[in-house]
């Protein structure tokens, strides 16, 4: 029998909640496919912080350097709740971004994905969001704004000042694009470049290094577009895109707007990937406005399991049968909050609801009979 280890960082906010869901198909998961998924639990973020003193703290660390892969759960508070907690010691600054640097996972892939039974939930006209959309955003997640250099303090003048850098060398760059290409070639062979390279220098080299990779890859197709114009005409036409590549910072506010075009983040999961360690979170916030309500929506949850799945563990046909199992919950009528009006003529349901209904489903489904080593 396989044995897999899981780390699960629970995080802040709605995080414990729809942590929850994903452990519920976990648990069928293992059980369906005569697999050992063995969970163990461990603080990161904020909770983090008040517990033990750090975010991201010491045993955390040896239970994810020892997991086969790690479970993500949102973190953060909300504004006025964060400035409780030193800057540096901060969710992102003091957890998520050490996480990302511990295991180099540099290349983010956020499925922005609508299929055409679910496309009422978008807020696009229908005309704009026809059968619905399928995009794979590939964002660097290791380099950039958020990795460079900071420095505060004092100028000659007597002013506060602060520098952040932009830093990416080749090989960053190199890495992430032979992703996105190999990502386009097994899709529709078109990959858009996002860049900024009328203003950034950085996106000079970001866009030569996507040529040089490109001539490896002379059946994809490749379109330049600047990322202020990107984020147009993600409202505008989405179906233009199928892959999309761009840096750090670009990613991370982009993907929140295909979100938006999704008709809510909480069907927003993503991948982590690292040369030797992966791991895996919804691409939103822990939700401070909704947390212990059960009504988040853990499709974003339990989506980052479906991933963890299909590229940690090679359970391919598993990991389409639990999007399958999601995305007919929805098109049998059902949704959570954050997608639909209660009077839309939809049966809404909680977030434990929504766990349940997938499980039902994805136990009726049938049985993978063969998961490879
Ligand atoms: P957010 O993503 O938490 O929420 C934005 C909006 O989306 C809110 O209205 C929220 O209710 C809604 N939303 C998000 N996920 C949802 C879900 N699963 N179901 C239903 N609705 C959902 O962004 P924010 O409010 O700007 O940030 C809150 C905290 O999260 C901050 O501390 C921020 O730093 C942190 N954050 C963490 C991560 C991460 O852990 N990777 C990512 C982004 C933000």
């Amino acid at each position: 029998m396989n044995s897999y280890k899981i780390a699960l960082l629970d995080g802040d906010g709605i995080g414990p909640e729809i942590m929850t869901e994903a452990v519920k198909i976990l648990n069928l998961v293992a059980e369906r496919n005569k697999v050992n998924f063995e969970l163990t639990h461990a603080s990161f973020g904020a909770n983090a912080y008040f517990e033990a003193g750090h975010p991201f703290p010491a045993s955390t660390k040896s239970i994810c350097d020892e997991a086969d892969a790690i479970l993500k759960g949102p973190i953060g508070l909300s504004h006025e709740e964060s400035q409780k907690i030193p800057v540096d010691m901060q969710p992102e600054r003091g957890a998520l971004l050490p996480l990302r640097r511990r295991y180099n996972t540099y290349a983010n892939f956020r499925p922005v994905y609508l299929p055409k039974d679910l496309a009422h939930f978008s807020p696009l006209k229908p005309e704009i969001i026809g059968d619905g959309i399928d995009i794979m955003i590939i964002r660097e997640l290791v380099g950039g704004l958020y990795f460079g250099h900071k420095e505060t303090g004092i100028n000659e003048d007597g002013r506060r000042y602060v520098k952040e850098t932009l830093e990416y060398d080749e090989d960053q760059i190199k890495r992430i694009m032979q992703v996105a290409f190999k990502t386009a070639q097994k899709r529709k062979k078109v990959l858009h470049n996002i860049h900024k390279s009328n203003v950034l220098k950085s996106s000079v080299l970001w866009n030569e290094i996507c040529v040089e990779v490109g001539q490896n890859f002379p059946e994809v197709e490749v379109i330049n577009i600047l990322v202020d114009a990107a984020a147009t005409y993600l409202c505008l036409n989405p179906r233009m895109f199928d892959v999309m590549v761009m840096e750090n910072m670009f990613g991370d506010i982009l993907s929140d707007q295909a979100g938006g075009i999704l008709g809510s983040l909480g069907l927003m999961p993503s991948a982590c990937i690292g040369p030797d360690k992966a791991y895996y979170e919804p691409s939103h916030g822990s939700a401070p406005d909704i947390a212990g309500k059960n009504i988040a929506n853990p499709y974003s949850m339990i989506g980052s399991v479906a991933m963890m799945l299909e590229m940690s563990f090679n359970m391919d046909h598993e990991a389409k049968n639990l999007w399958q199992a999601m995305q007919s919950v929805f098109a049998g009528g059902y949704s959570t909050s954050d997608l639909s009006k209660p009077d839309s003529g939809v049966t809404m349901v909680s977030t434990s609801e929504f766990g349940d209904k997938v499980v039902e489903k994805l136990a009726g489904m049938e049985i993978p009979n063969q998961v490879s080593e």
